[in-house]
């Protein structure tokens, strides 16, 4: 379980701070609350997306590739790092954006990260939101840039494969590793889960150094029982790679999918709550995808004496907050 096995690429600013939540907590009045600042990791504004394109990038360039393609929503921040991540290693970056919201308002489509995936000089081509399978619309895509030569090296929606979840392997260790150093028992992590590649990746390493602190996923799109497999089915096969097979057990994988609303990239009334909390009690800015909804899972946990008086929990701030320029109408009432 050496992570220092495997080939990786420097590009986030590590360790990402672990930082106390206190006006929050005492506003909540419940547990102590403190904040893991994957937001932070410094590649084109941060995000969870930069540790997974660590060990991604290393794998693409060992493999020859000069071109990377991905593929995420419209205003997908893994597009964005990963456009940011090719520019800093002189790789191409060509992005498929699934209008998956459906939405036409025009920040959404044209700004935000879309802003930002073109200003990093990504090339990118729409597809509908249709539910068609995105990973597997990249083939072709890819055939056609080797066929014009090029080397191209695919990396899967949100980095979430086996290689890309050794980034959160790794931030599972340093979590552990920093509240070894402050003195500091958690009793709870909470993340937002997607693609699943986060929160396999943290459970396997925690997991692994049998850190005894639950992990609680907190979903964007799928329902409950299909979240858990995702997320289980990648840990198994990222816990084979790290080389401690069968490490993370079913019951490990918690996540909690009631904070979805209407659908992936829809903020519920309760998120776009946890963004302007989390603004104005602490001057840290959410998304509303991912970590607003992961976020208002937790306000409410709180609220509901999930999460008590006298524990300390720890939430991933996985970042995202350039989306906010693509949701700005959210805010115009
Ligand atoms: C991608 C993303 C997530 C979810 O991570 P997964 O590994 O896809 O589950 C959470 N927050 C933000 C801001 C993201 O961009």
């Amino acid at each position: 379980m050496n992570l220092a096995r495997f080939p990786r690429i420097r590009l986030a600013h590590l360790p990402t701070p672990l930082e106390p939540l206190p006006r929050l907590s005492e506003y909540l009045g419940g547990p102590e609350i403190w904040i893991k600042r994957d937001d932070c990791t410094g590649l084109s504004t941060g995000g969870n997306k930069t540790r997974k394109l660590e060990f991604l990038m290393a794998e693409a360039q060992a493999q020859g590739a000069d071109i990377v393609i991905t593929q995420g929503a419209t205003q997908s921040n893994h597009a964005r790092q990963t456009a940011a991540a090719a520019a800093r290693l002189g790789m191409g970056c060509h992005i498929l954006l699934e209008n998956r919201t459906g939405s036409n308002d025009a920040n959404y489509r044209g700004s935000g990260n879309v802003f930002l995936d073109h200003l990093h000089g990504a090339t990118t081509e729409e597809r509908p939101g249709d539910g068609r399978d995105m990973n597997a619309e990249m083939e072709p895509v890819a055939e056609r840039f080797r066929s014009e030569g090029r080397t191209p090296y695919v990396i899967p929606g949100g980095g979430s494969n086996a290689t890309g979840a050794l980034g959160y392997v790794n931030c599972a260790y340093e979590l552990m590793g920093q509240s070894q150093d402050m003195g500091l028992v958690f009793d709870h992590f909470v993340t937002a889960t997607g693609s699943a590649g986060t929160q396999a990746g943290l459970i396997v390493g925690l997991k692994a150094i049998n850190a005894g602190l639950p992990l609680l996923g907190i979903g964007v799109r799928a329902p409950r029982e299909k979240q858990e497999a995702n997320v289980f089915a990648l840990a198994e096969k990222t816990a084979e790679k790290l080389g401690v097979p069968g490490v993370v057990a079913r019951e490990d994988v918690v996540a909690n999918t009631d904070y979805v609303g209407a659908g992936y990239g829809i903020p519920r009334e309760d998120t776009l709550a946890a963004i302007d909390l989390f603004a104005r009690c602490e001057g840290i800015l959410l998304d509303p995808v991912y970590s607003g909804k992961g976020a208002a899972g937790l306000i409410d946990l709180v609220r509901k004496g999930h999460f008590k008086s006298g524990e300390r929990i720890v939430f991933l701030h996985t970042g995202g907050s350039a989306a906010l320029f693509g949701y700005t109408s959210y805010w115009a009432k």
